[in-house]
């Protein structure tokens, strides 16, 4: 286990304590244990909420997004979960990064990674930014608008672009063609005609359906209408088309699959992208790759009736709205709580909610659920908790960020260290379900 958490200055001693247990091959128990008590306190007394980051879930992602898209380069979007780990990773596995800012850019070239690996994907980008980018020699972007082709000349004039167009999926969990993306028909054929005029290099297309598109056919038409811009634009001079860019908006949770916005991409692509056309395909994916990666394990401080409603339970617990579960907010998401214990045969159920940290009444998690009584010190964990969470949370009234534990299992550790230079200290081989169980068990507590 390797606590990967960024805050966390004493990682390098945690680190140094957990070598000698991997070594002596000591159960995986004490790790996890040295882990829950490094203050002197154990998970009883643990007050803060933290994350188990499953690497093999990551790992076999990046095999099923390449079985699945062969012709579609990934760009994993960093500003989905900017975990070290989670970027060490896909970088090691030749994955490559869609960046939003300086911030994002410079994490990622901190890994060594090429700055060909980078599309800075923000169409409106700050002029400190556009000037770092050049200085890295990052210089791939996008536009959608008029303002940002006179930035870009002025300031990084060499970079090539990507014309960014709006065709919203009609279902879709996040929409973001209210802020991003030019009209394909109206705005597109000034906005080339601008680029050509001030010598700038446009190599291509991108559009973002949506983050957590639920409208597979949608696909079909954004490509279509790119395939007509690639002509457009090759009427405006511009001969050098070469990248389309499909974006986000792909599932990423436990359950789901690609499957069937695989078989409309790949037959759209194959359509009106034709391999061998000289066309290279990339997509800016976030949410598919970390979502299932990182379960949340929140631990509940305070419970208390419901006034005038004896039968309903508040239970208060130590991630809310301000922290993890901002992805409620911020990204639409209905959050699913689950208890350690299986207590549904031998405990009563109770019309439930489920509360944050904070004095806000608005830190709401769960508005409405049957769950078995709990009790104080009682855990409830989140699964899917990987995409649009950590990056966004804030410490309002003064509550910890929740750390990051991460483990694989053998398969991976065995499969990482030949692309990475992981040492035993990284991880240790223990699969996740052995953790989980591994919080569970009562008899760990006895030992401590
Ligand atoms: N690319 C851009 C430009 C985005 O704005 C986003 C999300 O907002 C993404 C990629 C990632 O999208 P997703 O997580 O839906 O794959």
């Amino acid at each position: 286990v390797r606590d990967v958490t960024e805050h966390d200055k004493e990682g390098s001693c945690l680190k140094a304590s957990y070598r000698k247990e991997v070594v002596q091959g000591e159960a995986a128990q004490v790790l996890i244990k040295r882990v829950l008590s490094r203050n002197g306190c154990w998970l009883e007394k643990i007050s803060d909420p933290f994350y188990i980051f499953d690497v093999s879930d990551l790992v076999n992602k990046a095999v099923i997004w390449q079985e699945t898209f062969p012709r579609v380069k990934p760009f994993y979007a960093v500003k989905c979960n900017d975990n070290p780990l989670v970027l060490e990773i896909l970088s090691a596995l030749g994955i490559n990064f869609d960046c939003a800012s300086k911030a994002e850019i410079k994490k990622v070239l901190d890994l060594g990674v090429n700055p060909s690996r980078i599309i800075f994907a923000n169409p409106a980008k700050m002029a400190s930014h556009i000037k770092y980018a050049l200085s890295k020699c990052v210089d791939l972007t996008t536009f959608d608008n008029k303002m940002e082709l006179y930035k870009i000349k002025f300031l990084h004039p060499s970079c090539n672009l990507l014309i960014r167009i709006c065709c919203d999926a009609t279902e879709v969990q996040c929409p973001l063609g209210i802020k991003f993306g030019c009209n394909p028909l109206t705005e597109a054929p000034s906005l080339l005609a601008l680029a050509h005029d001030l010598g700038l290099s446009v190599v291509g297309v991108s559009f973002h359906l949506g983050s957590g598109c639920n409208e597979p056919a949608a696909f079909r038409r954004a490509i279509a209408i790119s395939a007509n811009i690639f002509q457009l634009a090759q009427k405006f001079g511009f001969m050098n088309m070469y990248l389309l860019n499909i974006g986000g908006g792909f599932p990423g949770n436990k359950n789901t699959s690609l499957d069937k916005i695989a078989d409309i991409v790949n037959d759209s692509l194959n359509e009106w992208f034709p391999p061998n056309n000289g066309v290279t395909i990339i997509a800016e994916p976030g949410r598919y790759f970390v979502a299932s990666a990182f379960t949340l394990s929140t631990k509940i401080h305070s419970i208390k009736k419901r006034p005038n409603d004896e039968n309903h339970i508040m239970y208060f617990i130590n991630d809310g709205v301000y922290g993890s579960f901002n992805c409620i907010l911020r990204d639409h998401l209905v959050v699913v709580p689950k208890t350690f214990y299986d207590y549904s045969r031998n405990r009563p159920i109770h019309e439930s909610s489920i509360w944050g940290p904070t004095c806000d009444g608005f830190d709401k998690v769960v508005d409405f659920v049957n769950m078995p009584l709990l009790d104080m010190g009682d855990w409830i964990t989140f699964e899917d908790m990987g995409a649009y969470t950590k990056p966004a949370v804030s410490t309002f009234d003064g509550f910890s960020l929740p750390k990051v534990f991460a483990i694989a299992n053998e398969i991976t550790w065995n499969k990482l260290k030949n692309v990475m230079p992981l040492t035993d200290d990284h991880f240790t081989t223990v699969p996740i379900v052995g953790i989980i169980k591994m919080i569970k068990s009562e008899s760990i507590k006895d030992d401590v």
